[in-house]
């Protein structure tokens, strides 16, 4: 065994070959792959195999694609069968909601360019005549569907990357992971110790175990599952007699996934009463074992199946597996750096293995090699967890996860496992206020507040739901009086000390504000891509308050923190210190005026000034300045004072038409100013002059992260734009991920839609190919299936010039 490596990969699974796999063809030498067994010993070895496209998330199903296409690339280069069969996949729909969610799926599957087809039942049964279209009202046709063999795939993955000198180390097991003063890692393996420059964590079922030799408890828990193997069943004795095989079959409604088997069918399930295995702990003697059977939990789905799909009653059950997998939270991968520990990666809570293997051991690969993942890994980075996400908070929302695999999560649907998790002062107060709670990075804000007489409850659905009324409401008192906002899901970091400016001033692409003023600026990657678009407070002394979307706190610390070394400057989230509370609306001024001594005149206080001033007898923090669109103050507060600012507030701004607001009004008011978001509209896929943030870019730095790749791109113009659009829609507004096309070519997809209530229009934002970003008609949006005529919009549609903002 080596002493020495670049790279450990720690687990021989389908995840930790396919990371190894990706660094030896990148040509990386001296990378290993450490197994405390036989390769497969996980989850992987009594795996399904099924391999699909299908997911919410366009990034995944892009990746899920390179994965299935990578099958042929790695039995090449290994000599080894991946057993792959694409057989192409029916996915059946037995309720109008669930069409809607294939027919969105079909559309994003439009703009990534992959072949999917919405078939009627009749279709369905030609494809697959095993079910009784009594039950069905329509399905989604995916020629890119199929299964493999898991240990087929694993070994490939492992003899491609031993062609590439990699070395593999099988009944190895790593027990201690030693941070080096060097920035490397002492793998502490029962063979030996290897010091390696970087220590990837695959470990699968153990990935826990793996994480706490780091010091950390990362969220992932495993649960039982099950699937059953049927007896002969006709139709697939005859597939195999004419050596053709059955299509894959997903039933929505039944919660079954289904595949021929040799003479029969392999039928899965996940039963809406998960059950986790192993909650603290996995034993380190589980090998190749398989869970005892529990027919009774999933009966139920098996009766459903049974009824939608006759004859495997008849062919009855031959055999059941039970076995664990691991998820997180939301049931995507954890994929990335650790923030806070040099050179530790992970690539876990895979738990479709044979869909996104290949594309996670691709993505982590990229990241170790060119600091970057080299495509859009949002949904899957590790950094969307915070400290927060304890192992009781991973157990409820990975058993709720497990249960809704085949539910619709509808764009408007808030989950309800692990909540409240984190409140802010105000929450009882605004709760009685009718709010309805949305919780994002954990914390519990208003999403809309339902006025007196009306349950406090949205209607989960595709449409314009029953919030649609109330939020109107609140958009126009914003627009004529002035709405209060809880800004809890704003970041909110400090960063002091001698060298703060001039450190912000590299990391930031923008210009640094002057003493008590506010400016914004992009944060960019060394490859001249937006990671962050922030808010910065000057507020002297050494002292700057960096305000940003508070999803991607973790994911900003972490960068911010691995550039911080060698300097005076100290970085400090103030997430549990400091609440917010925003005033916007042309009567806000006054309202400011009511409840503190201070100036607050135009004059005094003009756009983009900060102040710490007192407001309602607190010692506050004020920035002009308003997502909304609207003269407007963010006022941060001692955590405990919040509630006393929020009661000053309301009693000083009664008589002037003072109204709360939440996310969901929040949201309109922006699109009707074009302004983007984190997370929708910037994320580390576009550049500045892309995104429409060149402005705020400062030219005149001589350094700053990300500027010799935009003087290399300056040369070329950008090669698509973000635009505004109206679009021509019934009673559902765009969502995101919606194909734009013209001339019938899809030239683009959607970042956020919504109504805009003040301008009386569905608003779309989203990105178009550059050459058509200039033309104003000819545009169309699909919604729910349907084309909708788009015109896009120069200029903001409320109040283009800015003027209010800045009154
Ligand atoms: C019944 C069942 C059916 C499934 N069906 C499908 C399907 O149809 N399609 C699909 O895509 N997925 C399916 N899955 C999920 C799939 O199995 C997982 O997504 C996949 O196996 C995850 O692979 P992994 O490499 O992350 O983890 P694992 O397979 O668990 O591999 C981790 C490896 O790390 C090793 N290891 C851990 N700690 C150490 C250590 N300290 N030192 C050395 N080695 C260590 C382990 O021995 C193990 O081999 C199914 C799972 C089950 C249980």
């Amino acid at each position: 065994m080596k002493t020495h490596a670049r790279v450990v990969v720690v687990g021989g699974g389908v995840v930790g070959a396919s990371v190894l796999y990706h660094l030896a063809k990148a040509g990386w030498r001296d990378v290993v792959l450490v197994e405390r067994d036989e390769l497969t010993s996980g989850s992987t070895w009594h795996a399904a195999g099924g391999m699909h496209t299908l997911n919410g998330d366009p990034n995944v199903t892009k990746l899920q694609e390179y994965t299935i296409k990578l099958y042929s690339e790695i039995e090449a280069a290994s000599g080894q069968s991946c057993g792959v069969h694409i057989t192409g996949g029916v996915n059946l729909a037995g309720t109008p909601e669930r069409m809607d969610f294939l027919r969105l799926a079909r559309a994003r599957a439009r703009y990534l360019g992959l072949a999917m087809e919405i078939i009627s039942v009749e279709e369905a049964q030609n494809l697959f005549p095993l079910l009784d279209k009594r039950h069905f009202v329509g399905a989604l046709y995916n020629p890119l569907e199929g299964h493999v063999d898991p240990a087929g795939v694993t070994n490939a993955y492992a003899k491609a990357a031993r062609n590439l000198e990699a070395e593999v180390y099988r009944f190895t097991r790593v027990v201690e992971l030693i941070a080096r003063a060097d920035g490397g890692w002492d793998i502490v393996t029962d063979k030996g110790t290897i010091h390696a420059e970087h220590v990837v964590n695959a470990g699968g079922l153990w990935a826990r175990e793996v994480g706490r030799m780091a010091g950390l408890e990362l969220p992932v828990l495993a649960m039982e599952h099950q699937y059953v193997l049927t007896g002969d069943v006709p139709e697939a004795v005859a597939a195999v007699n004419s050596g053709s095989e059955l299509l894959h079959v997903i039933d929505f409604e039944g919660e079954i996934y289904m595949r021929q088997e040799g003479r029969g069918m392999l039928i899965g399930t996940y039963e809406k009463a998960g059950v986790p295995w192993s909650e603290r702990e996995t034993p380190w003697n589980f090998t190749h074992e398989l869970l005892l059977p529990d027919l009774d939990r999933i009966a139920p789905s098996l009766e459903v199946g049974f009824r939608h799909f006759p004859a495997l009653e008849r062919a009855g059950i031959r055999r059941v597996i039970n076995g664990p997998f691991t998820f997180a939270p939301d049931g995507n991968p954890l994929i990335g750096p650790i923030r806070g520990l040099s050179n530790h990666w992970v690539a876990c809570g895979v738990m479709a293995g044979f869909s996104q293997g290949g594309g996670v051991g691709l993505a982590l690969a990229n990241w170790m090699i060119d600091g970057d993942p080299g495509f859009d890994v949002w949904a899957m980075d590790v950094a969307r967890f915070g400290e927060w996400a304890s192992p009781a908070y991973t157990n409820a929302k990975v058993r709720e996860n497990y249960s809704r695999r085949f539910r619709i999560r509808f764009p408007n649907e808030e989950l309800p496992a692990a909540r409240p998790l984190r409140t802010t002062p105000v929450y009882d107060t605004l709760k009685a206020r009718g709010a309805v709670f949305g919780a994002a990075f954990g914390v519990e804000h208003a999403l809309w507040f339902a006025p007196h007489g009306m349950e406090p409850r949205e209607d989960v659905t595709y449409r314009r739901s029953n919030a649609h009324g109330p939020v109107g409401e609140e958009c126009r008192a914003v627009r004529r009086a002035v709405g209060l906002l809880e800004i809890a899901t704003f970041a909110r970091h400090k960063v002091a000390g001698r060298d703060a400016a001039t450190w912000l001033d590299r990391m930031l692409a923008g210009r640094m504000p002057r003493e008590g003023r506010l400016a914004l600026s992009p944060m960019l990657n060394d490859k001249g891509k937006l990671i962050g678009d922030f808010t910065v407070a000057n507020a002297g002394g050494d002292r700057y308050f960096v305000f940003g979307s508070g999803i991607a706190e973790q994911y900003h610390r972490r960068w911010l923190d691995a550039h911080l070394r060698a300097y005076g400057v100290r970085i400090e989230s103030l997430a549990d210190e400091w609440m917010g509370l925003a005033i916007a609306g042309p009567r806000s001024r006054e309202l400011l005026a009511r409840v503190s001594p201070a100036d607050v005149s135009a004059e005094a206080m003009p756009f983009l000034s900060f102040r710490r001033i007192e407001v309602a007898t607190l010692p506050a923090h004020v920035g002009r300045i308003s997502f909304t669109g609207e003269l407007g103050y963010e006022i941060w507060v001692p955590a405990q004072s919040q509630v006393a600012l929020h009661d000053a507030l309301v009693e000083a701004g009664a008589d002037l038409g003072l109204r709360h607001f939440g996310a969901r009004a929040l949201h309109s008011l922006r699109l009707e100013k074009s302004f983007g978001n984190w997370a929708r509209e910037y994320r580390p896929i576009y550049t500045p002059a892309e995104a429409g943030l060149g402005r705020f870019v400062d030219w005149t730095k001589p350094d700053f992260i990300g500027r010799s790749a935009m003087v290399q791109d300056r040369s070329h113009p950008p090669s698509r734009r973000l635009c505004t659009f109206v679009v021509e829609a019934a009673d559902a507004d765009a969502i995101g991920d919606e194909p734009i096309s013209r001339d019938g070519s899809v030239i683009g997809w959607v970042t956020s839609g919504g109504y805009g209530h003040c301008v009386g229009k569905s608003i779309a934002l989203g990105y178009v190919t550059a050459s058509v970003a200039a033309a104003t008609e000819g545009f169309e949006i699909e919604i729910l299936g349907e084309r909708r005529r788009a015109v896009r919009c120069a200029h903001p549609l409320y109040d283009p010039d800015g003027r209010k903002m800045r009154a």
